[in-house]
């Protein structure tokens, strides 16, 4: 992708936010997507996206389950997801004193890293206030998708709240797609020329501004 872009890459927490959350999974076969998570993860790869899931998997720490179960899991995320570029896992617990294990950004971090970019250059969605604030912490955007289990005070002192993971990925598009003018697509139809005529014409209106990095569009 050329010009300035908003965000290299999007990291998506896994249980409550990219699957139903079961406790301590270790079964493939309770892998549940959420509604329309396959969609709006196909939309970010087809914009350029590298997708990353961080997920706290302390299940493993407390013996819960094997690493090699916890691999059958991810094979069956990504048959019914399509592929992720990387995935982050912390095995620890709260009393580890890791530096992964979020709200602590060392996941953002090695996404990033791993993805070939920096946590400035990341959003992170996730379901609770841990995600956010392992984001805010990296220097990442943190995007809070609740789910009826999140605390009343974690949305509020979210900084970006979206209804769920469609409408949180249609935002993240949306302001990406508003630093660039549209571009013509190689051998478009007459038809197809009007519609980029629209999208330079709105992308024109729209100063791009990037004081500040991905964090400035918290507020
Ligand atoms: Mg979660
Ligand atoms: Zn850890």
């Amino acid at each position: 992708m050329s010009g300035p872009v908003l965000f290299d890459a999007v990291l998506l927490d896994r249980d409550g936010t990219l699957v139903e959350d079961v406790p301590y999974n270790s079964d493939p076969d309770k892998v549940r997507p959420v509604p329309g998570a396959r969609v709006a993860l196909d939309r970010l790869r087809a914009a350029g996206l590298k997708l990353a899931v961080v997920t706290n998997q302390s299940g493993l720490a407390r013996g819960l389950f094997t690493e090699r179960q916890l691999h059958r899991v991810h094979r069956r995320i990504e048959a019914l997801l399509g592929p992720f570029d990387c995935w982050q896992v912390c095995p620890h617990d709260d009393g580890d004193g890791c530096a992964c294990r979020k709200p602590r950004p060392g996941l953002v971090h090695a996404a990033a890293r791993a993805l070939g970019t920096v946590p400035t250059r990341c959003a992170l969605i996730g379901d609770i206030g841990r995600d956010v604030t392992a984001a805010l912490a990296a220097g990442a955007t943190g995007i809070l998708v609740p789910t009826p289990v999140t605390r009343a005070e974690e949305v509020a002192a979210a900084p970006w709240v979206a209804a769920d993971l469609p409408s949180a990925v249609a935002e993240i598009l949306r302001r990406q797609a508003s630093l660039s003018p549209a571009k013509p697509l190689p051998g478009a139809g007459s038809r197809a020329v009007a519609t980029v005529c629209g999208g330079r014409h709105r992308g024109a209106g729209r100063r791009p501004h990037r004081t500040g990095g991905a964090v400035g569009f918290g507020g």
